[in-house]
């Protein structure tokens, strides 16, 4: 008896600690064998929790390089609190700690080699032994703050080193609190004058000595502001003294700064490691997922990328109220904001994520964007922390009416946010081009951006604010607007007709007169696109794959040109921008033909076979794509992965459907690469879904039930999936030709009237 009870509780011992561990399947550092010429996800190791204020990084580079942590350098030289989305935006709001022994203070004289195989990076910890310093190194953040943990050798001369960074800081010590504060000004656009990010650091031990440092000058003083100063603190170690940092910031104040601290009250470094990992498990176990290793690692890892952006950019004030610095008008205003995202990349599948697992998030997220509008007068199309100018379309539209139209957003704010979406589709920044819609008169009057009057990627921008203005049609029509809105945006969501060109069966840039564009290459990046080609935005419209099909001339032509992107051998024009950008390589690489997983244009192209009855080569290709494009290895991602978009794709794909048009109620049938999965929704349903039979050879559906009844159409439908659902694949090595074949079975196209 006592052997079986013993047995038993051994038994729950051992499936409380394996049901409880899936952070332990995320790797940090996919992605981050990275650099300009070529990207393999372009990400570093984010330490932090889900969509948390202040991250942080080992920092391998330079200050100010976007290539902040790369896995193939040998050098550390300072752990970097960071908020950057992706190299190419790089980051705002950063300062760095250092720990060393000896008399070091610049980032070259700091630097301390490390390796990979004593280095853990986790997304609520890291760890690293300095080898040159001898220092072992710990980090374990809350949402704004963080504790640092150092364990010195014996040495006379062990040092922190703290660096403000230059275009102007500040820094001030307080011997008698044992604590540094200061500021750092550093950004890299999209901020007011008055942007600062306060920080707070408070040290468990007495300084032997403290000083300041101004560019490379060691000064005697307790305070110093200049274009780039910071401290250091002395110590007299012995071996194995442990020294223990305690840091915060904000982006409001110093007395902000230290409520801030407070996340980490006086609690333990290992309570605080503990707490961020129950935090992450909490997060990731809304997907259970059971499948081979090397899967789960990967899943876990794209999970937990789609779950960092955007960034909270709030702080709660000392009367416990919701409070944020603007990154618009530089005023301390109250509620929710969130930033550092583009929704170029993140409408398309991760925000259709957060709206079917988290949409308790995005709740938030949305009360940030009508701050946003209130703040700004816009949406913002790329924040970081403010509007920044990268990318086209005003795909805000799609982020704002996916939440609408599933009953996420309350409902108090639908109007307003539905008015603040009008707004920016009529107008652009006068600052920021990419926010609001340039060269909106052209295309309100024409029904295209025309590719002769000096505004560049002009088809894109068409075909994307077509797709937007959809987004604007279907949230009128939730709220009951007036028939002549309605219909106003109803009509424009067919402007992507326009640049049909039949001769090539592409999408084509057409001239302010009317006429084609010429030369036309159809292999040529950027131009009248952006980051692509016309193979890749020919699909790019996402709410009338019906409409498309139909210009192509019918069914099997549509099919024809989806197989010819596989076909078309890697080929590619890259005059526009003068060299090969890192996006091309990418495709090139990859042996798919002119198919471009890497970059986010094209990435919904493979589900369209649906629409055209032949739901088996999706299945072929997109078993295809997350067998071969992503592995749970710093080299892990085929291109960059763009704030949880691309992690949002494998996510989704490998459950076994897509949202290839966000703002529908359906999701696109792919072929699961899971073998089980239960996903917990926050209404308390679950989402069941079983593939027997799956294997890496079977990867066709041959059958499938919904709650028991077969299914035989190319989609699943929201609303019956947040109900709670038993989804049953049944997978085959052959694909079964007969299933998903009928007109019925095709998703939405708003030609069909559905
Ligand atoms: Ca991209």
């Amino acid at each position: 008896m006592r052997i079986i009870k013993l047995f038993i509780l051994f038994f729950f011992v051992v499936r409380l600690i394996t049901a409880s561990d899936f952070v332990d399947y995320v790797n940090p550092l996919m992605g981050s064998q990275s650099e300009f010429k070529l990207s393999t996800g372009n990400t570093y190791p984010v330490i932090g929790m889900p969509w948390g204020m202040n991250c942080w990084t080992p920092q391998t580079n330079k200050m100010g390089d976007g290539w902040v942590y790369n896995y193939n350098h040998y050098q550390i030289n300072g752990f970097k609190q960071t908020h950057q989305p992706s190299p190419w935006i790089n980051d705002y709001g950063q300062f760095s700690i250092m720990p060393v022994t000896g008399n070091k203070i610049t980032e070259k004289q700091r630097e301390s080699w490390f390796s990979h195989k004593s280095e853990l990076a986790k997304p609520h910890y890291y760890s690293v032994y300095l080898a040159d310093h001898d220092i072992f190194t710990e980090i374990a953040p809350t949402e704004r703050a963080a504790i640092f943990r150092m364990t010195f050798p014996e040495n006379d001369s062990s040092r922190i080193v703290i660096d403000a960074f230059d275009k102007g800081s500040f820094v001030k010590v307080i011997p008698s609190e044992n604590k540094i504060i200061g500021y750092t000004t550093r950004n890299s656009g999209g901020v007011p004058d008055n942007f600062k990010n306060y920080f707070v650091i408070i040290f468990d031990q007495p300084f032997a000595e403290y000083r300041v440092w101004t560019g490379n000058k060691i000064i005697a003083a307790k305070e110093v502001a200049d274009n780039h100063v910071g401290a250091v603190i002395d110590f007299k170690t012995r071996k194995g003294q442990k020294v223990h940092l305690r840091v915060a910031s904000s982006f409001i104040s110093y007395e902000q700064a230290e409520l801030n601290l407070k996340e980490l009250g006086d609690k333990s470094f290992d309570t605080i490691k503990e707490q961020g990992r129950k935090r992450w498990n909490e997060v990731l176990s809304k997907i259970d997922i059971e499948a081979d290793l090397d899967v789960k690692r990967t899943f876990y890892s794209c999970l937990y990328r789609s779950t960092l952006f955007p960034r909270k950019f709030y702080e709660i004030n000392s009367a416990g109220e919701v409070v944020h610095y603007s990154p618009y008008n530089g005023e301390i205003r109250s509620g929710y904001m969130y930033t550092d995202t583009g929704f170029w990349d993140t409408f398309r599948a991760l925000f259709p994520l957060l709206n079917l697992v988290y949409p308790d998030e995005n709740i938030k997220i949305q009360q940030g964007l009508m701050n946003t509008y209130l703040e700004s007068g816009f949406m913002p199309e790329w924040a970081s922390p403010g509007h920044r100018d990268c990318m086209v379309g005003n795909n805000s539209a799609s982020v704002i009416a996916d939440a609408i139209l599933k009953d996420i957003t309350p409902d108090s704010l639908h109007l307003s946010l539905y008015e603040a979406m009008i707004k920016t589709a009529n107008d652009v920044h006068p600052e920021v081009s990419s926010t609001g819609r340039l060269g909106y008169e052209y295309y309100n009057t024409l029904g295209y951006v025309p590719y002769n009057v000096g505004i560049k990627e002009n088809a894109a921008r068409t075909l994307e604010y077509a797709y937007n203005d959809w987004c604007i049609y279907q949230v009128a029509k939730k709220l009951n607007r007036p028939a002549a809105e309605t219909e106003l945006y109803r009509t424009r969501s067919k402007n992507y007709s326009n640049l049909f060109d039949k001769s090539s069966g592409l999408m084509r840039g057409r001239n302010k007169e009317g006429d084609f564009q010429a030369p036309f290459n159809p292999l040529k990046w950027g131009d009248a696109f952006t980051e692509g080609n016309s193979w890749h935005y020919t699909w790019s419209v996402f709410h009338d794959i019906e409409g498309l099909k139909k210009l192509m001339g019918g069914r099997e032509k549509f099919v024809s040109m989806l197989d010819s992107v596989f076909a078309v051998p890697p080929v590619f024009d890259n005059s526009y921008y003068g060299f090969t950008i890192h996006e091309i390589r990418e495709m090139q690489i990859m042996n798919m033909g002119n198919y471009a997983h890497g970059n986010q244009p094209i990435q919904h192209m493979i589900y369209l076979y649906n629409y055209g009855g032949e739901p088996w080569k999706t299945q072929y290709w997109v078993r295809e794509t997350m067998n071969r494009m992503y592995r749970p290895t710093p080299d892990g991602y085929c291109g960059d992965e763009d704030n949880g978009q691309t992690s949002a794709w494998y996510v989704f794909s490998a459950l076994g459907f897509y949202p290839v048009c966000p703002g529908t109620d359906q999701y696109v049938i792919g072929s699961p690469l899971v073998n089980k999965a239960t996903i917990k929704l926050s209404n308390g349903k679950k989402i069941s879904i079983t593939a027997t039979g799956n294997n890496a050879t079977n990867r066709y559906i041959q059958s499938m039930t919904v709650n028991g009844r077969k299914h035989q159409a190319n989609y699943l439908d929201y609303n019956q999936l947040k109900r709670g659902a038993n989804i049953n694949f049944k997978m085959d090595s052959i694909p079964n030709k007969k299933r998903g074949i009928l007109e019925k079975d095709v998703p939405y196209s708003m030609s069909m009237l559905k």
